[in-house]
């Protein structure tokens, strides 16, 4: 993949024209790029312009295209470094009094946004299926009563034009590489959340990111909520090592759902205080006034007076983990991705990466070009 930050484009234009490369225009994070692919066939360096090469199947969502944390607005609540953002509600929304009720306690226990399933995925097509535009209306009623940002699962893309009162459009583990979906995602102007597929790699997830950050949208939460592992105790395996793995590769906020992966309400708590501790930047969590009568997930629901407590210590630990010695934190984590751009450029280890700074020749001005062909190499890195 063959990225180039343009100051011209029409030079650009005339090349790529000239070669049988598939590329994109992209405007996103305030800046004009073009993507190329194959690497073969995509010019060399062009006039009025730099480029750099990237060996992985992801380039917008990584640090070496943005150093900075992105930070996600959500209906004017931010999700990003600085905070800890919770969103909480029930698996599915069931009743509209209800949902409101319950949004009430939990927004005065500090929840940030409320969640609730109106177009369910169940693996069973005889299990509850959501409620589905009256569970939307309910939210839109709720988001406008509490002046909450609320956030639900889109099913497809045909159903996108139901969400217009929907803050935060969330992709779940089971269309985590829905890819026309994400297109469509990446067309409309709304913030998604993004969710692990159960099976997929970090690598793979990043990946999916990029559908939707390649059409433009560039407000994305990535969001780990378990994979699944053999011999696990628990419904999904919480993969805590990939919240600082994840943040140290991407630039993207990162959410933990310990519901989904708990599948049982007494380690919701142990599990959403291990990813705060991880350094996630958001919580999804599920809470129901009844939970042994929900609809769906009853197992894993928490109550509101758990959430309240779990809520409680989040807060205290968040606190504990980011306010601690801020600057000797932002320094070792300047140190850390230091070290990271070292080792994917090959420069620490010698072994070859996917990008090393050289001198353009005829573009002018620095470039970057390919170091190593092995894709094992890069994604090591
Ligand atoms: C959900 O959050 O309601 C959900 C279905 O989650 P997941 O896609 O992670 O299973
Ligand atoms: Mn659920």
């Amino acid at each position: 993949m063959m990225i180039y930050f343009l100051s011209e484009e029409a030079p650009f234009r005339d090349a790529i024209s000239r070669s049988s490369a598939s590329y994109v225009m992209v405007n996103i994070y305030g800046r004009r790029v073009a993507l190329a692919w194959p690497d073969e066939m995509a010019p060399r360096p062009v006039k009025g312009g730099t480029f750099m090469s990237i060996r992985r199947p992801y380039v917008l969502s990584s640090r070496d295209f943005k150093p900075d944390d992105t930070v996600v607005d959500v209906g004017g609540v931010s999700v990003g470094p600085g905070k800890l953002t919770v969103a909480a509600g029930p698996c599915s929304v069931e009743d509209g009094d209800e949902l409101l009720e319950l949004g009430v306690s939990l927004r005065r226990a500090g929840a940030d946004m409320l969640r609730g399933g109106a177009f369910k995925p169940r693996t069973s097509p005889y299990s509850f299926l959501g409620l589905g535009e009256e569970g939307l209306r309910a939210l839109a009623r709720a988001r406008e009563e509490l002046g909450l940002p609320v956030v639900s699962e889109v099913l497809d893309a045909a159903s996108l034009p139901l969400y217009k009162d929907i803050d935060l459009m969330q992709v779940g583990t089971r269309n985590a590489q829905n890819f026309p979906l994400l297109q469509a995602l990446g067309d409309l102007n709304k913030p998604v959340l993004l969710k692990r597929g159960m099976s997929n790699t970090v690598e793979e997830w990043l990946a999916a990111s990029e559908y939707v950050l390649s059409r433009g949208n560039g407000s994305v939460v990535l969001c780990e909520r378990g994979i699944r592992a053999p011999g696990t105790p628990t419904r999904f395996s919480l993969d805590v090592g990939a919240i600082p793995k994840v943040r140290r590769l991407s630039h993207l906020p990162i959410c933990a759902d310990p519901s989904h992966s708990a599948g049982d309400r007494d380690l919701v708590e142990p599990l959403a205080l291990a990813a705060v501790a991880a350094g996630a930047n958001m919580l999804l969590v599920e809470v129901h006034p009844h939970p042994e009568t929900a609809l769906s997930d009853g197992d894993q629901q928490i109550t509101p007076d758990a959430f309240a407590l779990m809520m409680k210590k989040a807060r205290a630990l968040w606190e504990l983990v980011n306010r601690t010695e801020v600057k000797e934190r932002d320094e070792l984590e300047g140190r850390v991705r230091n070290r990271l751009r070292k080792d994917v450029g090959g420069g620490r280890t010698g072994r070859a990466g996917p990008v090393e700074l050289v001198a353009g020749k005829e573009g002018g001005g620095i470039s970057f070009s390919p170091r190593g062909r092995g894709h094992r190499a890069i994604a090591r890195a």
